[in-house]
């Protein structure tokens, strides 16, 4: 069974409501005439709005790059799942390395983002990778098992048809460096074993894995020619129209 491929952006700390509209509007623009796909973008929640009305009836989908597990309250510097709605998002990354390495999220927190955002009605994208030394240490299938199981722990079958993996090598994201096709090909197939074994064989055919780390115009193709390759979350390509636009057009 093919998926439907989805290609994210992923935004990180850059733009402010000028230049995030402008490049929100030239993604539109470049995306009009692809149906077969789905495109998702993730601006800092400064700009979410800006986005969302900036592709809004376009088929663009626009995600918080995070999200607590909460409607509101005393939860200082975090934004809710009724947030992100409001401000015209549909998703959510939970679990981007950059907030396990620098921010040190735990797997048991990213579970309560993942759970909270699920139970708003958001789709999230979890993501997990191993870093460089984990896998010379020959550990990336345990690391990646555990972030999985505790990533999604408690998280109801029902629940998996708005839940897509991103498999991030920590070593490969902003690096230059990517996985080669076979490397990303056995680690997502690994994990569609995983999720067939939580949940079942059906599910884990309908779960979306998405490749990430140093996607290019030049490396797209080959990596979504993989039959376990459900489509990229794109970091620094994606800060410029014409070469995230290439991107989403791969073959
Ligand atoms: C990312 O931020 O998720 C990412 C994969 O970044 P880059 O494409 O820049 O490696």
């Amino acid at each position: 069974m093919k998926r439907r491929s989805l290609i994210a952006g992923n935004w990180k700390m850059h733009t402010t409501a000028g230049d995030a509209r402008d490049l929100a509007l030239a993604v539109a623009t470049i995306c009009s005439d692809i149906k077969d796909r789905d495109v998702l973008l993730a601006p800092p929640f400064t700009v979410l709005a800006d986005v969302a009305d900036s592709v809004e009836n376009t088929g663009i989908l626009v995600a918080g790059q995070n999200v607590c597990w909460e409607e509101k309250g005393a939860f200082t510097g975090e934004i809710s799942p009724v947030m992100i709605k409001a401000a015209g998002g549909a998703a959510a990354i939970v679990g981007h390395s950059e907030r396990r390495q620098i921010f040190l999220e735990t797997d048991e927190l990213i579970n309560r983002r993942v759970s909270g955002g699920l139970s708003f009605g958001l789709t999230i994208i979890l993501c997990v990778g191993e870093t460089l030394e984990e896998r010379e240490d020959g550990e990336a299938f345990t690391v990646l098992e555990k972030q999985v199981r505790r990533g999604l722990a408690g998280v109801h079958a029902a629940d998996m048809a708005k839940v897509v993996i991103a498999y991030e090598p920590v070593w490969a994201i902003g690096t230059g460096r990517t996985a080669s096709k076979e490397q990303a090909q056995e680690i997502h197939a690994f994990l569609r074993r995983l999720i067939a074994e939580l949940y079942e064989k059906d599910i884990a055919a309908q779960t979306r894995i998405l490749y990430g780390g140093s996607v290019k115009p030049t490396n797209i193709d080959e990596l979504m020619a993989q039959p376990d390759i459900d489509g990229a979350l794109v970091g620094g390509a994606a800060l410029d129209a014409e070469i995230f636009g290439r991107i989403i057009a791969f073959k």
